[in-house]
Formats: C-alpha cells, structure tokens, sequence
C-alpha cells in the first residue's frame, strides 16, 4: 500500500475525487449529469466514462478530451486519475454522502437556473453545504434561455460568450448582478470564476446550459483545479476504508444489497465488514463486489461485473449475508488483521448514536423516523431550526410502538403528538392506530415537502391558539390625551401614542390612586373597536408614527365605563391594560415571535403602574 507524504503529494497517491450536484427542483441537475456523462469524443467507446453503482467515473482522459476547449484560457493540470460523480442529484444523496467530521463528497455542484436565481431549495442547499463545511461551485444553468443565444455546442462558456450580441450579454450582466447580490444576502460573496482571486473567500460561479454544453468544459476544469490545488491532501490513497451506503436494495439472485461509494482504500472479495444496523451492528463477509456490465456487453447473462478487489474512488455493489437490516448513510469499515472487532462494532454505531445527542432529555418532542442516517441527520437539523425539541428516533418503517411513542405527548405536550417521518413505509397497523389516536403523520420522499407540511401544520396551531388567547395578547401602550372628541355612545377620544404600540381590540384604561386611601384604581374605558389617522382607518399605531392624532373610538360592553370629566380626563395618562395573564399570554409561543425588545421593556415599566407581581 502506498503511504501517503505530508509535504508535496505524488500524483500516484491521488485518487480521484467525488462529486455531488445539489439544488432546486428544475434547475437542470439531471439533465446536466446527462451532459457531463455524454462524450463529445470520437469513436464512440464513450473514453472510458464507465456507469458505475450510484455514480459515474470519468478517467482522466475522457475529461482531458472534454476540456480541450480550455487550453485557450487556462492552464490545465491533470494530476488525479480522474473523477468520480454521483448520480442522485439532489440534498438526500449528499447528506449521505458525509461521514461525522469529513465529508465524503469533495466538491458539490449547486445549480441555479439563471432565469430563476435562487429559489426555497437553493437557499437550502447553501445552508446544508455550509453546516457541513463542503467545498463548492455554483453552475449558472440554463444561459441559452437568454434571449437570443446563439448555441456553439459543447464550448467554452467564454468563448461561447464573446460571440453573443451586446443584447446577449447584457441581459447575462444583468442576471447574474442580481443572482451575486442575492446570493451575498445568504452570506455569500461569489464572482465568476475566472475573475475569482480568492478562491477561499469567494464561491465561483460558471456559467452553464445543459441542453447545448456550453460551459460544461468550464465546470469539469474548475472541479479538477479546485480539488487538486486546494485538497490534495484529502485525495490521497489512504491505506484504510473510507466507504458509505448509499442504498440498501434487494436485488435478485443476491438477496439484500448494499451500494457503497468507496471514497478511499481497496474492497476486497472475503474482506469482513462492519456496518450500522437498524438493531445494532453488522458483522459480515463481502460475498461479491459488482459494478454493472457496460452497455455494450448488456446481451451477457448477468447484469453485473464481478471483481475481486476494487479501488477507490468508485462506486460498488456489495453482496453479503445480514444485510437486512444496514442503515443507508453509515460508514463501513473493514477488519485488518490488527482490529479489534468490538471496537469497529461501537465505532461505526456512532454513528447513529451521536444522533441521540439530539434527543430532548425532558422527554418532550416529536418523533423522528427516517430510511437513512443522512436524512435523520438533516431532519434532526431542520427540528433544531425550529427550535422543535425530538422525543425519540429511528430508522426503518413505522410500526405501531413507535407512534405509542408519539401519543405519551398527547397528555403532556399535544402540539407535539406529531410523527415526522421521512421515505419510510407506515404499518396498517400504525396507521389505524396513529388515526385512532389523533397522532398526526407527516410522510413525504422529499425533505423539503415535509418540511413544508410540517411548518405549515405548526402555523395552523399557532395561529389557532392566537385565536383562543387573543382576548388576552394586550400589547403594551402609553397614550396621552390630545382632546375629547365624544364622551359617551360611543367614547371617541384624540390621542398620542407616547410608548409602544396602540392596537384595534386593545382594552384602554386610567390607573388613579385614590388620594385618601392610596388604593389604586384602574378604570376601563372600553375595548378600541377602530383607530383613524385624518380619517383614514388604521389597525395600529405606533410610537412616532404620526403627528397628527389618532381618533380612538372605545367600546364598553360592561356599561361600567368611567364619565369623561368627572372620573377621568385629560390630565390622566391611558395605558393597555396589562395584567399577569396578558403579559404571560406575550410570552406564549404563539405570540412571543410578535413582541418586541422595547415592549417587553415598556411591560417592565407598566407593571410597576399596575402593582403586578
Ligand atoms: P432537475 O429537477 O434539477 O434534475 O432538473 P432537470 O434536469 O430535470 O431539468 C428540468 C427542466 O429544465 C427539463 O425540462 C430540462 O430539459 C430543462 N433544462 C435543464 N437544463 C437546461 C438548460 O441548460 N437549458 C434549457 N433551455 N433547459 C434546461
């Protein structure tokens, strides 16, 4: 085995690196994997770019052979023996593709559509690339939709570029202005890539069309050039596994399989394994590794190619017994003669353990069930997001004891009797009983509709319970007299807003102390059923925000309400009756995302008004 050298790396101990494409639905992932994958070299025998499992490989010559184009512009090193790129577009396939600590996945693509610019799973996608510190690219997809592009297929963006009208180009300035300033609203800087100085500050963006080529060699050039330069160092051969499952498929006439992207070592036939179970660890032997038969050999009997050993990086077919039960997204290590198998056992359980870290210790939350570690991952990351603390969770298809699990919520935590789960199969039984119970269910294939469903079944209870609690969500407010305008049926007085916030539905009262007794009395004027500006009808007003007086009209349903000039009167400050009960409401989940630093600072100031506690 080859060791590797700190200092400067041989380019014998490189591997080829890994490569991830994420980003919105439609903005042409798919279809520029398809493009990546089609040879533009003569002959047909494709140069070598081999369908692999879960991934493709593209040898070094094959892109040598696509980016020819770029000679013109760029210097071009070709020190790793090529690259290997996943073929599952999308967020699920890369947060799999991480092992705690190092990210497997190299490099990630994130495509954005040029027409679009970024959109709910764009922003996403930045925040998971950045949670996990992966390096990336971003493909400005889709430039022959600009208007007038005249398509020189499989070129150089820039040379493709030169030859458009001054319209062409414009429009491109345009967009792509505006996609840098909304990206630099996520946190960040980007420039075109060969403009960027500063590759460790400055995300690079390469323009791209899927459906001509165009910018394609730009891409697969600055993917080389970014993982040879800046990560040499995580591209050596190392003598030990790095591998995750990627998929755990039931394939006939091999039983349960496992698809692993090897990222670094060698699998060899009969080699032992260690993976993470749904029940606990797996020990095993690797029975068969395969790769699929290239295209041309498809008449052969067998779909698969058998291999004796294989090197990284590439992606396999694993064949063993006990595969029933691994989990999609662990690591698999291998025995070596020096292991200890124990200790292989507890490591790769990590980790699905290190996610119980996530677990809230009080015993309160929702519970999590999803197929893959990386999807528990991510589930786990949005519910931290959230803020949404998680009772318990798991992996594999929901079974009645889990959603038990979820009703002990219905008595102590009801907004939390909620399973989330992600691509898992719900028992009949599950689901009668979940039903029966009143556990809500959230099942979706894609991350972000669960997401999406979840948030918004979290607003319909947030907002049903502003509904039950409005009568008491009193804002604060400190009012002064302008004028009276009508002292009775109803009471209609001019006012200025000295504090806070004055709202339609807020109870308006005097606070007196009663001269002989020093008690204090509050007096309720009534509830504020409308609020004009110059005669204009407002919800609320605040602080400042008018000089002109707000006609405050008051309703008193209690027939209790104070005369104007004999009880109360110009002199007397009003305020928003505020009481324990209103002030604990503020605090509500349901309202405390709506009230401000200065009103709980002005509350503060009310209580002392009010004698509350
Ligand atoms: P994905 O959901 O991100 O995988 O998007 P697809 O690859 O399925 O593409 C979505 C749609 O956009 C399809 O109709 C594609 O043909 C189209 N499309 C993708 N890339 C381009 C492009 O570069 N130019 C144009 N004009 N259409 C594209």
């Amino acid at each position: 085995t080859p060791t590797p050298s700190s200092a400067s790396p041989n380019k014998k101990d490189l591997r080829s690196p890994i490569c991830c494409i994420l980003g919105h639905v439609d903005t042409g992932k798919t279809k520029l994997l398809d493009k990546i994958r089609q040879t533009n070299v003569q002959g047909g025998e494709a140069g070598g770019i081999t369908q692999q499992i879960g991934a493709t490989y593209f040898p070094i010559d094959a892109i040598k052979a696509k980016t020819k184009v770029m000679a013109e512009y760029e210097k071009q090193t070709f020190d790793v023996p090529g690259l290997l790129v996943i073929d599952t577009p999308g967020h699920e396939s890369f947060s799999n593709l991480r092992s705690r600590g190092s990210s497997l996945c190299n490099i990630a693509i994130l495509v954005i559509d040029i027409m679009h610019g970024l959109e709910q799973q764009t922003i996403e996608s930045i925040k998971l690339l950045r949670d996990r510190k992966a390096p990336f690219v971003v493909a400005l997809n889709k430039i022959d939709r600009l208007y007038d592009w005249k398509a020189i297929p499989n070129n150089s963006f820039r040379d493709s570029f030169a030859k458009q009208s001054r319209a062409v180009q414009e429009e491109f300035q345009s967009r792509y202005s505006k996609i840098q300033l909304e990206l630099a609203e996520q946190g960040l800087n980007s420039e075109l890539y060969f403009q960027n100085k500063n590759m460790s500050k400055y995300v690079s963006i390469v323009p791209t069309s899927a459906v001509t080529g165009e910018g394609v060699p730009d891409l697969l050039w600055l993917l080389l050039e970014l993982t040879q330069k800046r990560m040499s160092k995580q591209l050596m051969y190392l003598s030990h596994v790095e591998a995750t499952i990627l998929e755990v498929k039931v394939v006939e006439g091999f039983g349960t399989t496992i698809d692993v992207i090897l990222s670094n070592g060698y699998l060899r036939e009969g080699d032992r394994i260690v993976l993470c179970g749904m029940n606990g660890p797996i020990v095993t032997n690797i029975r068969a590794l395969l790769t699929p038969q290239p295209l041309r050999e498809l008449r052969l009997k067998s779909e698969y190619v058998h291999h004796k050993e294989v090197k990284a990086a590439l992606g396999v077919k694993i064949a063993a017994n006990d595969l029933e039960k691994a989990v999609s997204g662990s690591r698999l290590l291998v025995v070596g003669p020096e292991d200890d198998e124990d200790e292989l056992m507890d490591d790769v359980m990590d980790d699905l353990t290190g996610l119980l870290d996530s677990v809230d210790t009080t015993g309160k939350g929702v519970v999590v069930q999803a197929s893959t570690l990386g999807s528990l991952e991510a589930l786990l990351d949005f519910l931290k997001d959230m803020k949404i603390p998680v009772m318990s969770i798991g992996l594999g298809p929901v079974y009645k004891r889990d959603v038990m699990k979820a009703s002990t919520m219905l008595e102590k935590a009801p907004e939390y009797a909620v399973m989330l789960c992600f691509d898992v199969k719900v028992d009949k039984e599950a689901e009668q009983y979940a039903e029966q119970e009143g556990i809500k269910i959230f099942n979706a294939d894609v991350i972000y509709h669960l997401f999406d469903s979840f948030t918004a079944y979290q607003e319909k209870l947030l907002e049903e319970r502003r509904k039950d609690f409005l009568d008491y969500a009193i804002f604060p407010c400190v009012l002064q007299t302008l004028q009276i305008i009508n002292k009775r049926g109803p009471m209609i007085i001019g006012v200025d807003v000295l504090e806070g916030t004055l709202r339609v539905g807020t109870p308006i009262c005097a606070v007196k102390t009663d001269p002989t007794t020093k008690e204090r009395q509050t007096l309720i004027l009534g509830k504020v059923i409308s609020l004009e500006i110059n005669h204009q009808p407002v919800q609320e007003v605040k602080k400042g925000q008018t000089a002109a007086g707000v006609a405050v009209r008051l309703e008193d349903p209690s027939g209790q309400q104070p005369i104007w000039g004999r009880h109360v009167d110009e002199n007397d400050t009003l305020y928003s009756l505020v009481s324990r009960r209103s002030i604990d409401t503020l605090k509500d989940k349901a309202f405390r995302d709506q009230v401000a630093r200065s009103d709980w600072l002005l509350l503060k100031k009310l209580k002392v008004v009010f004698g509350i506690e």
